[in-house]
């Protein structure tokens, strides 16, 4: 394929308002789907489903943008199916903005899991070199090697607005010999992906033109996050993300870690950071200057039936809910709680009725959409602070971040 350069940008950002002595930032990040006001919240549709529900219903909670996990399209139901289809948004019939993930956090997290039949700790199911990385399936056991190169292809074929770099998720440990080859890694990657999405934007004929974000790594380490910042903005992308195991592995660490870098990132480029589902550090990125997040958090609780609520988590499971006729919410206008009580939810997740899981991911996908849209509007009006505190005032979340719920059946992984 030959190099050359993108053609003119299909894609713009701009700051509306920023607040005060904070960082927090209200934007407007236009993709050739539709325009994404920033802060936002990404649901995650790991298989091309926000688990539970479909297009209309995302389009209804007037949902920014959705993710959707390229490792996982790749495997099932192959990247070349979603091409003949035209891509991601007819696939699934949702016609607004998709970002993909570039498959290399699902494919380094493969490094935890052994191959089933072999001793622990003989057979991972990954190797990494300078070049790519071969892994096996989690399905099948088959054979699959990406590299940066074929991490662009298949998001090219999987039509999203935004595709990732292929980078290698900073790993949680402290070893700094490993940390530092593992950025120098992701960062020769990310020119090659920058390479080659330059060479298919020259080339495109039919689709709409995509946008590369690339990833600060750089794990636990505030000079090689700054290195990574410093590196990654020199690649003048459409817009850089912040990523890492949920980025710092601790609250405390991730807002930390974002102190360190969002300075570094340009301004009038659209920050991502990757991973962020929990209320608390929504409104913490959204202070030190994040615009974009996405986490299977939300959903993930609702199938658990934890419902998220301005006062924290509501377990529906509980007996106290048995004959409470409230609406899980009050006040909430979504359109679980327009109808149903806590009751009648309480009893659909205790009879495994498949609608538990609709209706609750309802919820607790309005309540994030709503909280930034709440929280954007106090920018705008130079509130955010006092608005930041009376949320979290309000607000317990004892769930740490880093223990995610087991995802629960009946729907396979
Ligand atoms: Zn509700």
């Amino acid at each position: 394929m030959a190099e050359g350069k993108p053609k003119p940008p299909a894609f713009g950002f701009v700051v509306d308002a920023t607040c005060g002595a904070t960082g927090a930032r209200a934007g407007r990040f236009c993709t050739p789907h539709g325009i994404v006001e920033t802060p936002a919240f990404l649901p995650v549709g790991t298989q091309a489903t926000v688990k539970a529900l479909d297009g209309a219903d995302l389009h209804d909670l007037a949902a920014p943008m959705v993710l959707a996990n390229t490792y996982h399209l790749y495997l099932r139901p192959g990247t070349e199916v979603v091409a003949h289809f035209g891509g991601l948004h007819r696939f699934m019939g949702w016609p607004g903005p998709i970002l993909t993930d570039s498959g290399g956090f699902q494919v380094f997290s493969l490094r935890q899991r052994r191959s089933r039949g072999t001793a622990r700790g003989v057979s991972p199911l990954v190797r990494i070199d300078d070049d790519g990385v071969t892994f096996r399936s989690h399905l099948d056991g088959s054979t699959h090697r990406f590299t940066p190169e074929r991490a662009i292809d298949a998001q090219v074929a999987l039509g999203a607005d935004v595709i990732m770099a292929f980078d290698e998720c900073s790993p949680n440990d402290d070893d700094r010999a490993y940390a530092e080859a593992s950025l120098a890694r992701t960062h020769a990657w990310a020119i090659r992906c920058r390479r080659r999405w330059a060479a298919h934007e020259a080339a495109r004929t039919n689709g709409s033109p995509q946008a590369l974000f690339a990833i600060v790594q750089g794990g636990n380490f505030r000079d090689l996050r700054e290195q990574s910042a410093h590196f990654i903005a020199d690649l003048d992308l459409p817009g850089v993300a912040i990523g890492g195991e949920s980025i710092g592995f601790s609250k405390s660490l991730t807002r930390q870690i974002l102190e360190w870098v969002v300075p570094l990132l340009p301004a009038d480029r659209p920050r991502y950071a990757m991973g962020i589902g929990a209320p608390d550090d929504f409104l913490a990125a959204v202070a030190r200057g994040v615009d974009l997040f996405d986490s299977v958090l939300p959903t993930r609780l609702a199938r658990n039936g934890s419902l998220l609520t301005a006062d924290g988590r509501l377990p529906i499971l509980n007996a106290r809910y048995a004959r409470d006729p409230a609406p899980p919410e009050s006040g909430c206008g979504c359109p679980t709680c327009q109808r149903f009580s806590r009751a009648y939810l309480r009893h659909l997740f205790k009879s495994g009725e498949l609608l538990a899981h609709r209706l609750a991911t309802i919820h607790n996908l309005h309540f994030c959409i709503s909280l930034m849209r709440r929280v954007r509007a106090s920018i705008v009006g130079g509130e955010f602070p006092r608005f930041h505190d009376r949320v979290l005032d309000r607000f317990t979340y004892p769930l740490p971040r880093n223990s995610l719920p087991a995802d629960p059946l009946p729907w396979p992984r």
